[in-house]
């Protein structure tokens, strides 16, 4: 069984690739959303444009975060609604539930919130005896799975149509019925949530965007279920975390203008809403109260740090999306909330190197997730990072510093170097299989099963040839 434990990447990846529904799923959804990728910013005359004016305005906002969520606090306040600091995940949960205690709730609705996975809200709620629904089609998927999400904008990315119509035979009584087309099961989803929605007492969301200028909040979903778990219940609450603040309008335009492309390959989401405030007196529709949650987590001290970067990630999914390690094994493995390149590197982070110190590991350093990261995160530097943290800090394996430190030995005395150089090249003429390019290393099946590695030429070395032309020079 895959363990949900960052330290157990290496078996849960092994297990993940032997599974065959899972490659199949994976498969499929890497080929979507890349060419749904590729179709969106290639019908836009300058997306690198629009990256650096996002960027431009992440980079703003968290340069200056203290006095943004003051300012925020005091236009929620203004339009009716309430803030509230959550230093920690047991903060969050802990005002969530204090809320919800205060208004009798028993039937809760959820919106897709990362924070509250980050937090393990549901678990929280549910001991305190209370209804969690998820209203995401993917994370209701997951919740009757009993399964967390295994990306963070398709969390149920991992499962096929036929794994679903199984979940939904075992879950809705509802008889024969015919659960072969996915409209089908996206019917009968909506049929069942439906009458959650009208029953909920708390809706509870995320947010893409905190806007300090407004007091409001902007929700994207694919779905429109975030809307009516925010408007639908008496109380809304959202949860989100301190680097979504934004100075103001224009500038949630800004991010806006890539989420949306590099997520899904769409311009913007239709479900794309601002929300200020509960209803006015002369609203006919949405909550009574409003409550937005700020989770800090350690982000204060990773603003100050030079992971600073991270926080300028704005959720999109595109470095998953094209990532060689995420799209072989997928989230799971990675046994942590965020999963791919950036939840290698926000994993550590935000849950101690102690914890997620193999993840930085878990990367080929190809560079596709820079490349493709619309708020230009430097990923590979990051992790590179990490892991010398992790090299400094003694984590990595004995063996491997080892390696690391006879290398170190060896590569500062030039002469053992070259020595060490030709021994290597005499004994990889050795080693070469019967068409002279491949090498056969004994005792590494399992390397040589999956890869080929080449032969080096016969050619004279560099730098014997580099000495030879010093020679010559007059
Ligand atoms: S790191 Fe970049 S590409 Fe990855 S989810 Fe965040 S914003 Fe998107």
């Amino acid at each position: 069984m895959i363990q949900r434990d960052a330290r157990q990447f290496i078996p849960n990846s092994e297990q993940a690739l032997q599974d065959t529904t899972l490659q199949t799923a994976l498969a499929r959804a890497k080929s979507g959303f890349l060419g749904k990728r590729r179709k969106a910013i290639a019908l836009v005359d300058d997306f690198e444009f629009l990256k650096q004016q996002a960027q431009a305005a992440k980079q703003r906002a968290l340069d200056n975060i203290p006095a943004l969520l003051d300012q925020f606090e005091h236009n929620l306040n203004a339009a009716g609604g309430q803030l509230h600091r959550a230093a920690t995940p047991d903060d969050l949960n802990r005002i969530v539930l204090d809320i919800c205690q205060r208004r009798q709730a028993k039937i809760i609705t959820k919106g897709k919130s990362m924070v509250s996975e980050e937090t393990h809200l549901n678990t929280a709620l549910e001991q305190a005896g209370l209804d969690v629904v998820e209203t995401d089609l993917g994370e209701y998927i997951i919740q009757l799975a009993k399964e967390p999400p295994s990306h963070i904008i398709a969390p149920a990315v991992h499962k096929t149509r036929q794994a679903v119509a199984e979940l939904f035979r075992h879950h809705h009584a509802l008889g024969e019925r015919d659960l072969n087309e996915i409209s089908n099961l996206v019917e009968e989803a909506r049929q069942m949530l439906r009458q959650r929605f009208l029953a909920a007492d708390v809706g509870i969301t995320g947010a893409n965007l905190l806007v300090a200028s407004t007091g409001s909040i902007a929700i994207v979903t694919n779905e429109g279920n975030g809307d009516l778990t925010a408007t639908l219940p008496p109380v809304h609450i959202v949860t989100a975390s301190l680097e979504k603040l934004v100075e103001n309008l224009e500038d949630a335009g800004a991010i806006l203008e890539v989420l949306g492309r590099s997520a899904t390959g769409q311009a913007m989401s239709a479900y794309t809403t601002f929300f200020t405030g509960p209803k006015r007196p002369s609203e006919l529709d949405g909550p009574e109260e409003m409550h937005v949650i700020v989770l800090d987590n350690g982000r204060s001290d990773i603003l100050q740090s030079e992971f600073a970067a991270m926080l300028r990630c704005i959720r999109c999914g595109a470095c998953l999306n094209h990532c060689p390690v995420y799209s072989n094994v997928g989230g799971h493995a990675y046994g942590s909330v965020y999963p791919g390149p950036m939840g290698s590197v926000l994993t550590p982070l935000l849950e101690g190197l102690n914890q997620g110190h193999v993840l930085p590991n878990a990367s080929t350093f190809c560079g596709r997730c820079a490349e493709v990261c619309p708020m230009g995160i430097p990923l590979p530097d990051l992790l590179r990072k990490l892991r010398e943290q992790e090299h400094r800090q003694q984590l990595d394996s004995t063996g491997w510093r080892m390696v690391l430190r006879f290398y170190s030995w060896l590569a500062t005395r030039p002469r053992w170097f070259h020595l060490a150089m030709r021994a290597i090249t005499f004994t990889q003429r050795l080693l070469r299989d019967a068409s002279g390019t491949r090498l056969r290393v004994p005792f590494s099946n399992g390397w040589n099963r999956q890869r080929e590695l080449p032969a080096a030429p016969d050619a004279t070395p560099f730098l014997q040839q580099w000495q030879k032309q010093q020679e010559r020079k007059p």
